[in-house]
């Protein structure tokens, strides 16, 4: 569904990604970790264009990112992205947060798009908060919103970036249950994070970055118990 083919950027003379060549299948659920400054942000970035790259290919469902326009935005909808950071509409509330895209991308009539939110903000456990502004909410329903937000626009994946680093401990657990849910009904799904458990019990791959190459990958259980490489033995024991 999404394919990377040799992609290489640079900020500057930094090579922040190196070479990278990555195949994700529809419904398949990729973790990817690795150090502070590894490039997973930027590669995140580059699969919605929100980066462009310098060489190489990258295509989702067998197509080029688009560079402008209608298709440009259509493409931002097809990929749903949940930040660190929640990035809500603070001055719409949270149904207005997920009935805009439907209505303005997806041409979506305005009652569909919100009987539509509506159903979605049931899933993720915050219906009850629909008329409240996003200031109103926890860190954990916040990020729950940004869901349902990316979801309304029915996604062909979805990546996630540090979803739950800006959450009290006691928020990252409810965020974590939803995007464990959505994993299991096939969702494909590409997740930087730090959360070991999510990636055991969620990821069928993980991808490890260092120095903006993919150093290595494997299935959860080969890299947790039997990581390969120096880089990853290096880093799975500071982090584990
Ligand atoms: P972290 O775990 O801290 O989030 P990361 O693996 O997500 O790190 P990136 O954010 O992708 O790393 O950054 C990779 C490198 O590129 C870093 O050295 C960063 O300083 C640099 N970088 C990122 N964005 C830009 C930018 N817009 N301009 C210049 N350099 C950048
Ligand atoms: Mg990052």
């Amino acid at each position: 569904l999404v394919v990377l083919k040799n992609v290489n950027k640079h900020f500057g003379a930094l090579h922040v990604l190196q070479d990278i060549d990555l195949t994700i299948a529809r419904g398949e659920v990729v973790v990817v970790i690795g150090p502070s400054g590894s490039g997973k942000s930027t590669l995140c970035r580059t699969i919605n264009r929100l980066e462009t790259i310098d060489s190489g290919e990258i295509t989702i469902d067998g197509r080029p990112l688009p560079a402008e326009g209608k298709e440009l935005a259509r493409l931002r909808a097809d990929v749903g992205m949940v930040f660190q950071s929640f990035n809500l509409f603070a001055h719409k509330t949270v149904l207005e947060n997920v009935t805009l895209g439907q209505v303005k991308v997806r041409k979506a009539d305005k009652k569909a798009a919100e009987e539509k939110a509506r159903a979605l903000l049931d899933r993720v456990g915050v219906g009850a908060q629909a008329d409240k502004f996003p200031a109103q909410l926890s860190g954990g329903q916040q990020q729950r919103v940004a869901i349902a937000r990316a979801l309304a626009m029915d996604p062909k994946v979805m990546l996630f970036d540090e979803p739950t680093s800006a959450l009290d401990p006691e928020m990252i657990n409810e965020v974590l249950e939803v995007m464990q849910q959505l994993a299991r009904d096939g969702m494909t799904m590409i997740v930087v994070t730090h959360e070991m458990g999510f990636a055991r019990s969620a990821a069928n791959r993980v991808v490890f970055m260092a120095d903006g190459r993919i150093v290595e990958e494997a299935a959860p259980e080969q890299f947790f118990s039997n990581p390969r490489s120096d880089r990853a033995k290096d880093f799975l024991s500071k982090i584990l």
